[in-house]
């Protein structure tokens, strides 16, 4: 029995296919607002994919096991129209990874064995919507006039949100620009604050969250994946959200973009008007960290890994939140030409700045400006030496490249040839386990 009053989240072991989810969707009532006939989007999480490696998927992307599950039990439930919809790359004239992407997933199996139809949301209209306080992000058209959203995130942490999640797979579904709007500089409408809002304008949802694998450090595969075996669901978006946050170690009302959309809502951030059924979140909970720790002292700052190996130097400032996804993508490659570059002398006190609010410091050597945002707001500081920029939005890796080589320090151009590639060399950190099983991300 439901308790009155409270929102109900199921929360499963995953055992099987079908069973699990259907028994953690009709527990929670997740079907309730559904009636034959209804148009239904289904908005998986592939935050990232590439054509040339198959990359370790485990806790980056939801799994096409749920997806599978989810069209039969709609079919069952009597909803023929359904739609899977993601708008995965920053480049909307690329029609092809998508395309391979859905392909891979089985989603071209779906549309034939169920009629489901796939869309590459790049390729779709948008249309503008006024939120709260006047702020504008433009939205997919189709998810907007579907009858019901099926939200399927994955059990995630992520090194900006502290966790993504329900709300958070809803920013697949805004367009470029509306994407690099949600990474503002602004102090108070920051991305934590777009992303509170992202359910404005959805219809009813119901919130699948594929916990069969789960990702620490997240958003991409250079996370540490797990094995977790757990389906979170519930018919209210942050209900399932509030709960995966503590699933995921984290305290709800610690994660601001959860605690923004639970004071929005008039409820508390902390489970208690919420009703688990299933199993007990605290049995099931395991801390996953959400961010690569940084070290800073007078002969530098950078990541944790690059300073136990000795570099010095450099000063690597910590990404913040107004890094998009864009120029994130780039940094992570940057960091691994940069500790493949250290030849054991220490370079001339190098300031590299990302983002959009980061201004450089006085008495360093040389200053990289990373993207089009750091290079307008400070080409012209006073406290720059020498500045070497790489200026795109995003940038071009070889102008990164350049620019390094500027401030003395020679990045390795063969990998940033094969950016592609770089996903693959995380798979070896899996291979050989049973636990991490590619059919999950198959249709067969
Ligand atoms: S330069 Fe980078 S941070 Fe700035 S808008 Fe472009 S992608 Fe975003």
């Amino acid at each position: 029995m439901q308790e009155v009053n409270k929102e109900p989240v199921s929360v499963v072991r995953y055992k099987e296919p079908y069973s699990s989810l259907k028994k953690a969707v009709l527990e929670c009532g997740g079907f309730d607002r559904l009636t034959p006939g209804m148009q239904v989007f289904i908005k998986p999480n592939i935050v990232f994919w590439t054509k040339s490696c198959p990359f370790p998927k485990w806790g980056v992307i939801t799994t096409s096991r749920v997806v599978e599950d989810m069209v039969i039990l709609l079919k069952e439930f009597g909803i023929d129209n359904i739609t899977i919809g993601e708008g995965i790359v920053a480049d909307p004239e690329d029609e092809e990874t998508p395309a391979h992407a859905f392909e891979s997933l089985g989603y071209n199996t779906l549309h034939q064995r169920y009629g489901v139809k796939c869309i590459n949301i790049m390729k779709r209209p948008f249309e503008e919507v006024k939120m709260d306080n006047g702020v504008k992000l433009k939205f997919n058209r189709d998810i907007l006039e579907s009858d019901v959203l099926v939200d399927l995130p994955v059990l995630k942490t992520h090194n900006q949100t502290v966790v993504s999640l329900g709300l958070k797979n809803l920013k697949g579904t805004i367009n470029i620009a509306s994407r690099k709007k949600c990474h503002s500089p602004d102090p108070e409408y920051d991305l934590h604050y777009y992303v509170s809002r992202l359910d404005i304008p959805m219809p009813p949802a119901l919130n699948v969250i594929d916990g069969i694998y789960s990702l620490e450090r997240g958003p991409a595969f250079d996370g540490r994946m797990r094995r977790t075996n757990l389906l979170v669901v519930s018919p209210g978006i942050l209900s399932a959200d509030l709960v995966g946050a503590r699933i995921l170690g984290h305290d709800p009302s610690q994660v601001s973009h959860l605690a923004q959309a639970a004071s929005r809502a008039g409820r508390p951030a902390d489970l208690s008007d919420i009703e688990i059924i299933g199993e007990n979140v605290e049995d099931v909970s395991c801390y996953h960290e959400n961010d690569f720790v940084y070290t800073s002292d007078n002969s530098g700052e950078m990541p944790r890994a690059l300073a136990r190996q000795g570099l010095e130097g450099l000063f690597y400032r910590k990404f913040d939140d107004t890094m998009c996804t864009y120029c994130s993508s780039l940094n992570g490659l940057i960091l691994t030409a940069v500790r493949q570059a250290w030849q054991g002398q220490p370079w001339n006190d190098v300031e590299i700045l990302t983002g959009k609010k980061m201004e450089p410091s006085a008495g360093m050597g040389a200053t990289i400006l990373i993207g089009q945002c750091m290079y307008n707001k400070n080409k012209d500081h006073p406290n720059i030496q020498a500045m070497f920029a790489a200026k795109g939005c995003p940038p071009d890796p070889y102008e990164v490249v350049e620019a390094f080589r500027g401030a003395g320090i020679e990045l390795d151009r063969g990998l940033f040839d094969q950016v592609d590639k770089l996903p693959g060399f995380f798979l070896s950190r899996y291979e050989g386990n049973p636990e991490f099983d590619e059919s999950f991300y198959r249709v067969d």
